[in-house]
């Protein structure tokens, strides 16, 4: 059961809180000022922490930066100034996402299992593979069908969320918020641009997508190129068919070569002694 600590001076909100999560599943801890939650993000160890920005010893955002410098912990920031710079500031401090005031234990909930699936992900994603797309996050290189992609760490970042959620439709808000961090304020165009960029290293357009694929009014999904395969296969796998069909048009001069190729099995029975015959022709030749 994942362990959250609250750090909020609001004694009713931080009881109520707690609650709402204990009745929820979660082991719950609390802490009223900003040093005790310093010290206890560090000795309790906790999977989250909900983080009051107006606490009465220190500056909220201090207190961030500090857990920070200690320890990788998802942290959520609850907020009463609902305003996009203090979100944007926050986010920017390292915090991983925010709640604002006054604000459900079901909304807190579902932001603590964001936090959490996030946080599990850099180990299972560490190499993703779609198709000839490889991308290691490690390392942060990509490579196309075995080719290093020179791509900007935005790029890169932006491919890898999209490969990370193959098959699934991303909207641009959502790239906003979590590939260029900007909840509010950003705009679409960037993103186009970047798109454009990247399909023009994968080797694609938008009118002919191999990876990239918009999805008009809702956003961008990234898929392995069902065509890749069939076009390598398709010359041999139609060949065959084609000598046939090339046939019964030419009907007339057709049969005469058709007979050869496709019969001459039969007939070569029959004439194959004629051709291992070369030694016996001395005995026709004579006749
Ligand atoms: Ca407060």
């Amino acid at each position: 059961m994942p362990k959250v600590l609250i750090v909020e001076d609001d004694p009713t909100i931080r009881t109520a809180v707690m609650r709402a999560l204990n009745d929820m599943g979660y082991a719950v801890a609390g802490a009223h000022t900003a040093m005790t939650g310093l010290q206890q993000a560090v000795s309790e160890r906790p999977d989250v922490v909900v983080l009051d920005l107006g606490l009465p010893d220190l500056d909220g955002r201090e207190v961030l930066r500090m857990i920070r410098a200690v320890s990788s912990v998802p942290i959520i920031v609850a907020t009463a100034r609902g305003t996009e710079t203090d979100i944007v500031r926050s986010l920017n401090a390292g915090a991983d996402d925010y709640v604002v005031k006054p604000y459900s234990g079901a909304q807190l909930d579902a932001r603590i299992r964001a936090v959490l699936r996030r946080a599990a992900e850099p180990e299972k994603d560490a190499v993703i593979e779609v198709g000839g797309l490889r991308l290691d996050r490690r390392a942060r290189q990509a490579f196309l069908d075995g080719e290093v992609l020179d791509l900007t760490p935005r790029e890169f970042d932006l491919l890898h969320y999209l490969a990370a959620r193959v098959g699934a439709v991303v909207s641009k808000q959502e790239l906003l918020i979590e590939v260029w961090q900007q909840p509010y304020g950003g705009t679409d165009k960037s993103i186009d641009v970047h798109l454009s960029w990247l399909r023009r290293k994968l080797g694609e357009t938008g009118q002919q997508p191999r990876y990239l694929h918009t999805v008009r009014r809702v956003g961008v999904r990234l898929d392995a190129p069902p065509a890749s395969a069939p076009p390598a296969s398709a010359p041999s796998a139609s060949a065959p068919p084609a000598p046939a069909s090339a046939p019964p048009a030419p009907a007339p001069p057709a049969p005469a070569s058709a007979p050869p190729a496709p019969a001459s099995a039969p007939p070569a029975p029959a004439s194959a002694p004629p051709a291992s015959a070369p030694p016996a022709p001395p005995a026709p030749e004579p006749l």
